[in-house]
């Protein structure tokens, strides 16, 4: 079959809920994917973030061949050795209590939500809670994770306005704090949002949060989904800011693309779950968590987050000089490999992204008017300087 047969099937059997660029990747090789022709692509995406590792990490690849052989699934009714060796890699890795393994992001979300409410239940057995968080965030597409995510685009037609949380502005703690209540049971929060438009959280605004939920005992969960894993140039990105959550939230790169996530809870919010509140079929199989081990153990030996550290400010520098040769580009912000920069309306970046692609080069956009550049934490610095060679082409 051609890449065209390919694409028009696609259109023919899978559910129209994305506008899809006319490509089919076949395989991919260190930081480069091919389509079916034969065409090589930069991959300044990472399949949106997930793919830290890069393509084709042999180590990574074996560990999933083994883990095949041995033992695919059990269920949750049973301890499986890969889940076990993963839980204490993040627990350890975290500096957090306990894990539960999720199946993607919007779950670990579902389940870090979960946490906050039963936590407050558990204090007074009241049946009304609701949540704080930040406008212009992103935390999945189910009914719960939806009820947070501060963007109308996503809500309307499927969050009724009573199930929807308080939205605060992000980075300004004056606000958050005027809309606490007494029902309030979790504030929750990217470290640095990410589709929202890459916009890092100030110091101030999550040392503020953490004061403030201890204070009023309501639980603080950081949604790391995107930012963590070593993204931000340490394993989690509020690592940086030295303020711990109560509730963390993990996906994308844990698994670098197994489909794998977990929320993870400190010392306060274990024990607010109990056998029976909560559950999954595969969430933890011993599949998913043999590539969590090997990622873990990929990310030490390589270094991973200090390479996303080190290419990252090399990166910096490069858009930096981009934003300053060109007056379309009116802002750059962002931290190690997760950054962003953002263009004046006459530059629609739909175009640069689609034009970018033509010429072999794989970006996302994000928020407004925004590319984001989270490519796989493998890059070097050779791939750095190609990208900005395509893209400054993409600009004339
Ligand atoms: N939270 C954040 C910050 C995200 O960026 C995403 C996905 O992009 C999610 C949650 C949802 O994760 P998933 O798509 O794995 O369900």
């Amino acid at each position: 079959m051609t890449q065209k047969d390919y694409m028009n099937q696609g259109e023919q059997y899978i559910l129209k809920t994305y506008n899809r660029f006319p490509v089919v990747f076949e395989k991919g090789e260190g930081v480069y994917l091919y389509d079916v022709d034969h065409k090589k692509y930069l991959d300044f995406g990472a399949g949106i973030a997930v793919f830290a590792l890069g393509y084709g990490n042999q180590a990574y690849n074996n560990a999933l061949k083994d883990q095949i052989d041995k033992l695919i699934h059990t269920s949750n009714l049973y301890y499986n050795i890969p889940a076990v060796e993963a839980a204490k890699k993040i627990v350890e890795a975290s500096k957090m209590e306990k894990v539960f393994f999720t199946n993607s992001g919007t779950e670990a979300i579902e389940g870090a939500l979960k946490v906050a409410r039963k936590y407050a239940y558990n204090k007074d057995n009241s049946k009304d809670y609701e949540f704080i968080a930040m406008n212009h965030s992103f935390h999945g597409r189910s009914q719960g994770a939806l009820s947070v995510t501060g963007n109308a685009h996503y809500q309307d037609g499927f969050v009724p306005e009573q199930f929807r949380a308080v939205f605060a502005e992000y980075n300004n703690l004056e606000d958050v704090v005027s809309k606490i209540t007494d029902k309030t049971c979790g504030i929750i929060c990217e470290v640095v949002q990410g589709e929202g438009g890459i916009y890092p959280a100030d110091p101030e605004f999550l040392e503020g949060l953490r004061k403030v939920c201890d204070e009023k005992d309501i639980l603080l969960i950081f949604d790391e989904v995107q930012c963590g894993m070593g993204r931000c140039g340490s394993m989690f990105a509020h690592d940086l800011y030295g303020v711990k959550p109560d509730v963390l939230a993990v996906a994308k790169a844990l698994g670098c693309g197994v489909p794998v996530g977990a929320f993870v809870v400190n010392k306060k919010a274990d024990g607010a779950l109990v056998p029976g509140d909560h559950g999954t079929t595969y969430g933890g199989n011993p599949l998913a968590c043999a590539a969590v081990n090997a990622v873990f153990d990929q990310f030490e030996e390589l270094k991973i987050p200090e390479h996303a550290r080190e290419i990252g400010s090399y990166l910096f520098e490069k858009l930096e000089e981009l934003k300053d040769s060109y007056d379309f580009i009116t802002a750059h912000r962002g931290i190690a490999l997760m950054q962003g920069l953002e263009f004046a309306p006459e530059k629609p970046v739909g175009e640069i992204v689609k034009k970018a692609l033509e010429k072999g080069l794989i970006l996302i956009s994000a928020g407004n008017n925004v590319i984001r550049f989270v490519p796989p934490l493998v890059i070097e610095k050779e791939h750095v300087d190609e990208m900005i060679e395509i893209l400054k082409e993409r600009f004339e």
